[in-house]
């Protein structure tokens, strides 16, 4: 069956710059650069890599909180970079974010129903008891119950309020939700029930999920799809059960080969130095500098993007 795209990327670059200091001038970070990729309906696709690889930059892009330099990204067809502000409206109540830090990301000071209540009345035209009786339901449908509604964000515990900010994203119905390192400041004994509740939720309401996350197995059980990045490129991208049984780019097999409970080979791959900067990106392949394969024309040469459905960009596979 054809899948629909929601959202296509196209070529896309972004760059920003940081003040050094009165002495140094200013500095190009290349956050993202060249990425084109399609997110399908209802599907779970995990953005994967090292922090400073681009991945979180490039979800921000997505739902417009990043200007790029140059590209495209189309939402239902519509290039996001051109909306006028009802289109712009409107683009915002179909995509939603639910942030890392559950105990940053809601107001201490508002009661839960006034958290709830917020995105209905700024994007809404909903009575006083549809407003009701919508935020009885979305806390219901995230497990929580309507006496929680009166309390205050510091009474719960770190899982139910990052249940309380999944219920706050689907407020207004959305299409897509990006979800950036969901779980990752939550228990681990509470991770399973927020992964859990997303997977419930995506199947539920065939909602668009984009997961930024550098913990492999919780894209392992939840991604229909995922995406490596490295240095603002994709070096790898595909269906999730295939890449992690057939990984094809060296640094998806460092990556996989340094989670115990994924490594079939149990033989750690440990890369070389650290990730060069942003901002001096190297020749070639943007890899080569810690790649255990490295051959000389990967110094000078940039590879060329590989396959349709498993996606790699390496000289190993021409
Ligand atoms: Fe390694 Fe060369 Fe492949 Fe880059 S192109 S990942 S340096 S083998």
């Amino acid at each position: 069956m054809k899948k629909t795209s929601l959202v296509e990327i196209k070529d896309l670059f972004i760059e920003y710059y940081t003040n050094k200091g009165i002495l140094c001038g200013k500095t190009i970070i290349h956050a993202v650069n060249g990425v084109s990729l399609d997110i399908f309906k209802g599907e779970i696709l995990a953005i994967a890599g090292e922090s400073g690889c681009g991945k979180s930059t490039l979800a921000k892009a997505i739902i417009q909180l990043e200007p790029a330099k140059s590209g495209k990204i189309l939402f239902e067809g519509k290039n996001t970079f051109i909306l006028n502000k009802s289109e712009l409206k409107d683009f915002r109540r179909h995509v939603q974010m639910v942030f890392q830090n559950p105990y940053a990301s809601l107001n201490p000071k508002m009661k839960i129903f006034n958290i709830l209540k917020e995105p209905l009345e700024i994007n809404s035209d909903f009575s006083k008891e549809k407003i009701e009786s919508t935020i009885k339901e979305k806390i219901r449908l995230v497990g929580l119950d309507e006496s929680c509604l009166e309390l205050f964000p510091h009474e719960f515990s770190g899982g139910q309020r990052q249940r309380i900010a999944i219920a706050r994203a689907l407020m207004l119905n959305p299409e897509f939700i990006l979800a950036d390192e969901p779980v990752s400041a939550l228990d681990v004994s509470i991770q399973a029930q927020v992964i859990n509740l997303l997977k419930e939720l995506k199947e539920k309401y065939n909602l668009t999920i984009v997961l930024i996350t550098h913990d492999m197995s919780v894209i392992k059980y939840l991604a229909d799809r995922v995406v490596i990045m490295y240095l603002g490129e994709i070096v790898e991208a595909g269906n999730t059960n295939e890449i992690f049984k057939t990984p094809l780019h060296p640094y998806t097999k460092a990556l996989l080969s340094s989670v115990p409970q994924i490594n079939n080979q149990g033989k750690k791959i440990i890369l070389k130095g650290d990730l060069p900067s942003p901002a001096n990106l190297p020749a070639g392949c943007k890899f080569h500098t810690r790649c255990p394969y490295v051959m000389e024309k990967c110094k000078e040469c940039v590879p060329e993007e590989k396959g349709i459905s498993h996606r790699v960009k390496c000289f190993l596979y021409e």
